[in-house]
């Protein structure tokens, strides 16, 4: 039995992953469970799950868990450092880190420096501090298991000895699928007046806000893109983004011989889920199999940079490396959140974004601090922007 601990079990994905463990009660034991404030759900997930540790970040939210679950074992703790311990512990196998955005990063570390199975939601997490999070897999010999769709696609369409570089292993290029959101086909003008609510309508994926609000920008497969550079070692010229609007083909790779492989499956994060959990074999997802008839047909776009400038940016921040992608991470967060707050309208998200790579000095990343240090610049200047707005 593995013991697991899940970090952002109030998300869509700590949802998705607790529906796939349900399936397999023998074979998994729920160890923690943590959320940033929602005291319901956390207390019903517990009632279901009965995890030792239950962690609120939110201390007024740790207090009123406490009371409400005074009939549990469970132990309930309190502040952004209990998410590390509980990453952490012995009794810990795997960690699906599943905090949204930058908040994720130090618990999703902290698992990749304890050798723990990491099962890899918060893809900010390694576009902030890529090379760092690969050397703490790496010295830990932690396994590192994408659940990002996409990338678990190009995992599973990986050759086993791909580690080792990409052309010795004889691969040739990664397609890094993405739907084009809800925006793909509207006019420009239209872009202009995007409310909060369209924006987080996606048409194939029921996700949290932030991460709908990057898909309709394509922010999303930006970070992607250098989510990708890091799992797979691979450099930007090797990965080509593809707009596949059916989202059937989760993303390929082409190899030198002239074969492409892919993963295709129902548009359902539970398939990546149930993969990464039981790989290397195969468990049941409750995921219902792909009935190609009714896909009928796959199609194939090239991106528009006009139409999506975030996908742009993110090209240039992982070229210019360093703590640029940080920058562009914090900056896009802050944007965001000012989107959804209809402080910012959508078509300046990438213009904030732009406006702070281009103020702020990148720099080499030596250490966390350095990306820390990145992280609260650019959160600072971009907040200082919305202000002078
Ligand atoms: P969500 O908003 O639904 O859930 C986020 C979780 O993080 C919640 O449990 C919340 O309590 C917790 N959280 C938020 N702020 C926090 C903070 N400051 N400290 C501690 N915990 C905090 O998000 P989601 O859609 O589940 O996405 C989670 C991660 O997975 C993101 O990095 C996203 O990019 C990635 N991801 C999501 C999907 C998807 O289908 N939802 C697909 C691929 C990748
Ligand atoms: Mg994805």
């Amino acid at each position: 039995m593995k013991g697991i601990s899940i970090l952002g079990a109030t998300g869509s994905i700590g949802k998705s992953t607790l529906e796939v463990l349900a399936l397999h009660p023998e074979d998994y034991r729920v160890v923690a469970l943590t959320a940033h404030s929602n005291v319901d759900r956390m207390a019903s997930l517990c009632d279901q799950f009965r995890p030792d540790y239950a962690v609120m970040v939110d201390s007024e939210s740790a207090n009123e868990l406490r009371d409400r679950l005074q009939h549990l074992q469970t132990e309930v703790l309190s502040g952004a450092d209990a998410l590390e311990e509980v990453a952490i512990l012995d009794e810990v196998d795997y960690v699906m880190a599943a905090i949204v955005g930058a908040a994720g990063l130090l618990s999703s570390l902290a698992a990749a420096r304890a050798g723990k199975r990491v099962l890899l939601a918060n893809k900010e997490s390694l576009v902030m501090s890529g090379d760092l999070f690969m050397q703490a897999i790496n010295d830990s010999r932690a396994e590192l298991l994408p659940i990002d769709s996409e990338h678990n696609a190009i995992f599973q369409s990986m050759p086993a000895d791909f580690h080792k570089g990409l052309r010795q292993s004889g691969v040739e290029k990664i397609w890094l699928t993405a739907s084009g959101g809800p925006f793909r086909n509207s006019a420009l003008s239209e872009l202009t007046k995007v409310t909060p609510e369209q924006a987080v309508a996606h048409p194939n994926w029921v996700m949290g806000r932030k991460i709908s609000v990057d898909s309709a920008t394509m922010m999303n497969k930006g970070l992607e893109v250098i989510e990708a550079r890091w799992l797979f070692n691979a450099s930007a010229d090797d990965i080509q983004v593809v707009i596949h609007p059916q989202s059937v083909i989760h993303s390929m790779v082409s190899y030198t011989d002239g074969s492409v492989l892919a993963q295709l499956g129902n548009p359902d994060m539970r398939t990546p889920i149930a993969h990464a959990l039981a790989w290397p074999s195969r468990c049941a997802s409750g995921v219902a199999s792909l009935n190609l008839f009714e896909v009928a047909r796959l199609d194939f776009e090239e991106p528009d940079l006009q139409r999506f400038p975030c996908l742009a940016l993110a090209y240039q921040a992982l070229q210019a490396g360093g703590t640029a992608p940080a920058i562009l991470n914090a900056a896009n967060e802050i944007a965001v959140q000012a989107f959804l707050d209809e402080k910012l309208p959508f078509m300046q998200i990438p213009e904030l974004i732009d406006e702070t790579l281009q103020q702020l000095e990148t720099s080499t990343v030596n250490s966390l601090d350095t990306v820390l240090e990145a992280d609260r610049m650019a959160r600072q200047y971009a907040g200082q922007y919305l202000v002078n707005m």
